[in-house]
């Protein structure tokens, strides 16, 4: 059970690789007792409204978010909150987000069907779609038993290195943050540890980041212990950033974690709320 005055904020849905739909998230996060959570799917908002109907019928609070993937050298994930969902430059950057990744999955689709593998992109875009990645070629590859489960299909067939895999083009991370900034929202550096980088060149990424707009960082995730939530609120703190965290609940895709995750370690406390809500409404006024 939850602790109350809980929030999770990196949820992904049916609408890129999660396999809840956006209204059974909000239903399984009230069943839980959360205060709040945000919708942050892969380059795209378009589970935001059934989420938010679900949401007022059931009086769960959610917040429109998003998840873009960056490049910095490496990829880096960039979290958009309290996004204008509406934002005609976000749409411009996302639907030529999702082209190449359409471009992208045709020819691992291709490289699929060459090795006898049904794997029919048009298929996959009416079952998957609107955003398809790499985990809904594992759920086909699980499906046609070339693996266990989606995390052995990414080792096996869709990590980088194995026979699947085809990397994508995607923005730089100034135009992530600065798209999250012009469609009136809150820009965070996503689970900040997890692109193995040592605390100076961390504090290069969000120093590069900052002067672009950055104007939060993920302090809570599934994956992280107390010590390492701590030392990001530190850092937070010294530049004047907001913490935010969630699990990055993705549901039989990523199956150990679960919404609202853990114990201690992820309890997100609704208090990191509003000051993320504040930070939208200063943002939009300076616009
Ligand atoms: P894509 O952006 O289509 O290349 O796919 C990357 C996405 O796949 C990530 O954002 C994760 O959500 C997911 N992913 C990466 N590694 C794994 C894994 N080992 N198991 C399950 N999902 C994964
Ligand atoms: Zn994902
Ligand atoms: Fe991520
Ligand atoms: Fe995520």
């Amino acid at each position: 059970m939850i602790a109350t005055n809980t929030i999770d904020l990196h949820i992904h849905t049916t609408a890129s690789d999660g396999t809840l739909s956006p209204a059974q998230v909000v239903r399984t996060a009230h069943e839980l007792g959360l205060e709040a959570i945000a919708i942050t799917d892969h380059d795209t908002v378009s589970g935001f409204g059934e989420a938010a109907a679900e949401g007022a019928e059931l009086g769960l609070e959610v917040v429109p978010g998003l998840e873009l993937s960056s490049r910095y050298g490496r990829i880096i994930h960039i979290l958009g909150y309290y996004v204008r969902t509406e934002s005609p430059i976000l749409g411009r950057v996302l639907e030529s987000i999702v082209g190449e990744r359409d471009e992208r999955n045709r020819k691992i689709a291709a490289l699929m069907a060459a090795d006898g593998l049904a794997a029919d992109y048009g298929e996959m875009k009416r079952r998957f779609g609107p955003v398809i990645g790499r985990p809904h070629f594992g759920q086909l590859l699980v499906e046609q038993g070339q693996a266990e489960s989606v995390p052995q299909a990414f080792a096996r067939w869709l990590d980088k290195g194995q026979r699947y895999y085809l990397p994508r083009k995607m923005p730089s991370i100034e135009r992530a943050v600065e798209c999250i900034r012009e469609a009136g929202g809150v820009p965070v550096l996503a689970h900040p540890y997890q692109y193995g980088l040592e605390e100076p060149a961390l504090r290069q990424l969000i120093e590069h980041c900052m002067d672009h707009g950055l104007l939060g960082l993920e302090c809570r995730y599934s994956s992280y212990s107390e010590e390492q939530s701590q030392a990001l609120l530190s850092l937070a703190r010294e530049y004047g950033l907001a913490p935010t965290g969630g699990s990055d609940f993705h549901g039989d895709s990523k199956p150990n974690i679960a919404i609202g995750s853990g114990e201690g370690s992820l309890a997100v406390p609704a208090s990191w709320l509003p000051p993320l809500r504040n930070l939208a409404i200063s943002t939009k006024k300076r616009r």
